[in-house]
């Protein structure tokens, strides 16, 4: 039997996480029991979320523990069972923690999918129709309530998440700006399908969705919260929709920087509502199933920026705060 290695946490960090926050520890991997199913892990998925769950109290989601494997969604492969509903060779996707092998209970299992990578590579899976692409078509077309005509508004546009909303609010006949650091991530946007895409490293935001969205803002899909949020704010149209899907520029602050300019909701007659992804659980696979169909005709694009290395496991987690992924960030951890 092989080892395993885990990233556990060892403290909650203060500001962005320190290699010293991470303990790597292996143990020997056993052999599954009845109801047992152990699955190797290929992909592992960095979340910004990640940040949250190593903080003390509970969100929407209980902290990780001190001591704890991380949380982590991946990819997989069965490599042993004892479970009836999974055989050798099957690939899963769910919550196997930052390890190489994940020995999961019966119960645990139940909350794996499996999923054909004959039809869609193990990455993807991870990506448009995992858990940021459900947060893409969730938060947009259930919070944000799109028509044909609007002007969609997506700030992190290059990465996970924001990359399909822009692309389903095309898809649904909008006009889409992206928001996104540097020209790089900004061609990407465009290339996408995205109307527009401000570099909000290098533009004034605020004048920028002045030229940009003429009309002004209909659907504001908020990915980072702080200033750039005030400047979507700033431009909204009457009756506008403000997604509060993250806030990535104040994960790692003492102190959350509220929106300044709310009373725009006041004037313009809008509404500002958050939501977490696993409140529409119960409708995944309708929407993955609809997601699939615009991907093998070529209308959703997916992109995923793949490390090597489960060891990279912390460095590779603060890309994500750094700006320096590119579309949906994954570790790969072996070949399949
Ligand atoms: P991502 O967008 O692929 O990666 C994070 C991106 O955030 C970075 O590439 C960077 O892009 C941007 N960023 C980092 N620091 C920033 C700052 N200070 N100001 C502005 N932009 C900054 O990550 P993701 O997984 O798709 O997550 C995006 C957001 O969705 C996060 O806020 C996350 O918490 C949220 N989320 C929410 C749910 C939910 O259920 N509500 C579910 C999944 C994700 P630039 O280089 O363009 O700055």
């Amino acid at each position: 039997m092989p080892t395993n290695h885990q990233f556990r946490l060892a403290a909650r960090p203060s500001g962005l996480p320190k290699r010293s926050d991470w303990k790597l520890t292996e143990e020997p991997v056993r052999d599954p029991g009845p109801g047992e199913v152990l699955v190797q892990a290929l992909y592992i998925s960095l979340d910004p979320a990640m940040r949250g769950w190593m903080n003390e109290g509970r969100t929407y989601i209980d902290p990780v523990e001190i001591g704890a494997v991380m949380r982590a969604y991946a990819g997989g492969r069965v490599v042993a069972s004892q479970n009836p509903a999974f055989a050798v060779g099957d690939h899963v996707t769910g919550v196997l923690g930052a390890q190489e092998y994940a020995l999961l209970d019966s119960a645990a299992a139940k909350g794996l999918n499996k999923v054909d990578t004959k039809l869609v590579p193990l990455p993807v899976y991870l990506s448009v129709l995992g858990l940021t692409g459900l947060t893409a078509y969730f938060g947009l077309l259930e919070v944000g309530q799109p028509k044909a005509g609007d002007t969609v508004v997506v700030s992190g546009a290059a990465g996970a998440t924001g990359m399909v909303v822009g692309q389903i609010a095309k898809l649904k006949g909008c006009r889409a700006v992206g928001i996104a650091g540097g020209p790089e991530k900004c061609r990407f946007v465009t290339d996408l399908g995205f109307d527009a895409c401000i570099d909000y490293k290098s533009e004034n935001v605020i004048q920028a969705l002045r030229k940009h969205c003429p009309n002004g803002i209909n659907v504001y899909f908020d990915n980072v919260g702080g200033e750039i949020l005030d400047a979507a704010l700033a431009n909204l149209a009457r009756g506008a929709r403000v997604v509060i899907c993250g806030a990535i520029s104040q994960y790692n602050s003492k102190e959350i920087q509220g929106p300044r300019n709310y009373l725009a909701l006041l004037v313009q007659g809008a509404r500002m509502e958050g939501f977490v992804v696993f409140n529409y659980a119960a409708r995944y696979a309708e929407a993955a199933r609809e997601m699939a169909g615009w991907l093998v005709a070529g209308k959703l694009k997916a992109k995923v920026d793949i490390v090597e290395g489960f060891q990279t496991f912390p460095e590779t987690l603060l890309k994500l705060f750094r700006g320096e992924n590119l579309g949906k960030l994954l570790i790969k951890v072996a070949d399949e």
